[in-house]
């Protein structure tokens, strides 16, 4: 399985959209918890890093400027 890469910053798409439609959350804290903001209403909710990465779909946006490593 693929490891996904995300950061601070970052703009992701998660397999359940929120409630209010919007399926794109900004990860604004990085920790044993992730905090995340619906980028549509602004809510943020905090979820344990495991259940994160089990509802990640992708990362739309990294947040980072540096170009990406091709190699292993
Ligand atoms: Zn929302």
């Amino acid at each position: 399985m693929e490891r996904k890469q995300y950061q601070l910053g970052d703009i992701v798409q998660m397999k359940k959209p929120h409630p209010c439609g919007s399926n794109e959350m900004e990860i604004i804290r990085l920790g044993m918890d992730i905090r995340i903001k619906c980028v549509g209403c602004k809510h943020s909710v905090l979820v344990p890093r495991a259940k994160f990465e089990s509802k990640l779909k992708k990362v739309l946006r990294s947040n980072s400027s540096a170009p990406e490593q091709g190699e292993q």
